[in-house]
């Protein structure tokens, strides 16, 4: 097997961590990752620096899926890339089309060892007029418990590697062909402006980026690679519940833009809603916000505000919200709770929002109000949660119940 290093320890990294016997795929990778790869396929360091930019094109510019489609690359370094790794991507279990163009993907990861049958994670493809947003996924299921989200309630939880996050664009990519001279499929979205199809990455899928920060900052580099995926910065945001140590390290080496869960205007009911509060309460999340590396006027931070009936949704909560975000660089999105089967709240009325919005937007905010996208397939925010753990659970039941009944 070969084991990951982290690329903060000083040594060289490995190329991926893969079960015993299997080839590691490259897609996904680091340059620094694929160098090593590169040297464990024998290929002279004097040569190494060539080949990676010319694997770096085809992985990441042409999205090629074969080592015998890299033109350029010898046959003979082809045939020997070949024995050590492939330009695998993870299995797509499942591909759903929301009646809105969202697009979601569950994803089957490669087991790590003889226990595990692959995670599964989803991403989720939103395509507006001016913009093509993938919502990435960076860990399986969460750690934190936030009472309205669904993927809390996944007990299923690992982080996801640098690659199996970059690996999440590539497969997007793949379905909606998004690379030059290859034409997309039919029915995709077509950008009207000539850019990509995929422009904007948010971590807001299942898991808490920060809480996988490492491998967050390497896929942030790979996405934002200038010879590569070519995806700008500051339109990178990382979401988070609120790891405030996380928060500085993340503005300084990333550069990305913030996105924070607030949901609530007192210690006492985010204690409730987002529990990681009373680790580190709203005085300090702000804080670490009032100084995030890079924050402007232009590069605002995003606060995130869920909305709950009769919970968080007064017009005195949003008076506060307005009080507390003085003085940051701020700007507010507030969403719709969606619904999920088991769930104790509901969304605020239409009307309430609205209200809602305007006391902010009185204040001088931009507050819009996030439209709900593919609610239908269980595609919006807060609403992931590996189906196949659910089908799994059903599997076992019918199992069980035809066990019972005698049947096969
Ligand atoms: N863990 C990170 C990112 C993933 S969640 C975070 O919490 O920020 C992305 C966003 O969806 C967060 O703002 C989260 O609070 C919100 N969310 C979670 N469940 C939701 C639901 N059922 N309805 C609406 N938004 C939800
Ligand atoms: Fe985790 Fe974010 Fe959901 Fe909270 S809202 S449980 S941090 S994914």
């Amino acid at each position: 097997m070969i084991e990951a290093t982290l690329p903060d320890s000083g040594a060289a990294p490995a190329p991926v961590l893969s079960p015993p016997g299997e080839r590691p795929t490259l897609v996904g990778l680091s340059r620094e990752r694929l160098t090593a790869l590169l040297e464990q396929a024998g290929v002279p360091e004097k040569e190494r620096r060539m080949r990676l930019s010319q694997l770096w094109h085809w992985i990441y510019v042409r999205g090629a899926e074969e080592f015998g489609d890299m033109t350029n690359v010898a046959r003979q370094l082809q045939t020997r890339l070949a024995e050590h790794a492939t330009l695998a991507r993870p299995e797509i279990v499942r591909e759903q089309v929301s009646a809105d163009g969202t697009r979601k993907w569950v994803l089957r990861l490669p087991p790590r060892g003889l226990a595990d049958r692959g995670a599964e994670v989803e991403c989720v493809y939103i395509p507006e007029r001016d913009r093509g947003t993938l919502c990435v996924s960076s860990q399986v299921g969460c750690t934190l418990n936030c009472s309205f989200c669904h993927t809390g309630t996944q007990k299923l939880v690992r982080n996801l590697e640098a690659w199996e996050i970059v690996a999440q664009v590539m497969v997007a990519r793949d379905r909606l062909g998004d690379y030059p001279g290859k034409s997309p499929p039919e029915g995709a979205f077509v950008p009207t402006d000539g850019g990509r199809f995929v422009s904007n990455i948010v971590f807001m899928g299942m898991g808490e980026p920060l809480y996988n920060y490492a491998n967050v900052r390497e896929a942030i580099g790979v996405l934002t690679d200038p010879q590569g995926l070519q995806l700008s910065r500051r339109k990178v945001t990382v979401s988070t519940s609120g790891v405030v140590p996380e928060i500085a390290p993340l503005g300084a080496e990333t550069a990305s833009m913030l996105a924070i869960s607030l949901h609530a205007t007192n210690d006492a009911l985010r204690d409730e809603l987002v529990p990681i509060n009373r680790k580190y309460p709203i005085a300090e999340l702000l804080e670490a916000c009032r100084t995030y590396p890079g924050v402007s006027n232009a590069r605002r931070i995003t606060f995130e505000y869920v909305m709950l009936k009769g919970v968080n949704d007064s017009l005195a909560e949003a008076r506060a919200m307005v009080r507390m975000l003085r003085g940051i660089h701020a700007k507010i999105n507030l969403i719709p709770f969606n619904p999920w089967p088991g769930t104790q709240y509901e969304c605020s009325d239409w009307a309430q929002i609205e209200r809602f919005s305007e006391v902010i937007f009185d204040a001088g905010y931009a507050s819009p109000i996030r439209t709900p996208r593919g609610r239908d397939i269980l595609a919006a925010c807060g609403q992931l949660k590996s189906d196949t753990e659910k089908m799994r659970a059903r599997a076992r039941l019918m199992l069980e119940e035809q066990l019972a009944l005698g049947t096969d």
